[in-house]
């Protein structure tokens, strides 16, 4: 089973990712790791891409497609796969159905998880960050106390510059406008499966798995 995985930043997407994956017991392909893993191996689009990241630009879509290729070609991806972080846009999507059409046939799903913008802003902007263990905490959670019910930090919780809220509605602006589209050209292939992702992270896991017949 192959499956595509959408949602905007704060919809709760990698957790969702994780726990399908597990589920299913296929692995979570996150692009970010699959660019820092090529790099890091030295393989030869990972030393392109190295190139091109520590000159401060933005990996071009042939070569992040070509690394995407590589680890949906790997043995690790021969049951399955849940794809995190990409396509982001509408030439991405095309490329990555040439990668699809090259593999061996399976069942492919494309979810998005949503929630509406301003649920969005509420979470992201009600996030404290311990910047002694990095644990995220709701500040409603904490009740007012200054210490980290993690790691017993003093007066350890910040709040993250992405998550102010005029970055946290920019990310969403730039979210909209370039993976809409994407969403649009599954939709009109009737692939895509869209599930309410405000409900709590366990019940959207369930509704996913229901939506993929597991
Ligand atoms: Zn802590």
């Amino acid at each position: 089973m192959r499956i595509v995985i959408f949602g905007a930043p704060g919809v709760g997407k990698g957790t969702q990712a994780k726990i399908i994956a597990t589920k299913l017991g296929i692995p979570h392909i996150s692009t970010g790791d699959i660019l820092r893993n090529a790099i890091k191996n030295e393989t030869r689009l990972g030393l392109e891409a190295k190139k091109i990241v520590e000159a401060g630009n933005l990996v071009p879509d042939d070569i992040m497609a070509g690394i995407v290729k590589d680890a949906l070609s790997d043995k690790l991806c021969q049951n399955g796969f849940i794809l995190d972080g990409y396509p982001r846009t509408l030439d991405q999507a095309k490329l990555l159905d040439n990668i699809m059409q090259q593999l061996e046939p399976d069942n492919e799903y494309y979810i998005a998880i949503e929630v509406n913008d301003e649920e969005i802003v509420r979470r992201l902007t009600n996030r404290l960050t311990c910047k002694v263990c990095g644990s995220i905490f709701n500040i409603s959670d904490l009740n007012d106390t200054t210490i980290c019910p993690k790691c017993n930090g003093v007066n350890s919780f910040y709040k993250r510059k992405d998550d102010d809220e005029g970055v946290i509605r920019n990310r969403l602006l730039v979210f909209h406008s370039t993976t809409q589209p994407v969403l649009d050209y599954y939709g009109k292939q009737n692939k895509m499966i869209f599930v309410d992702g405000s409900l709590p992270v366990d019940k959207v896991a369930e509704n996913v798995l229901s939506k993929l017949g597991v």
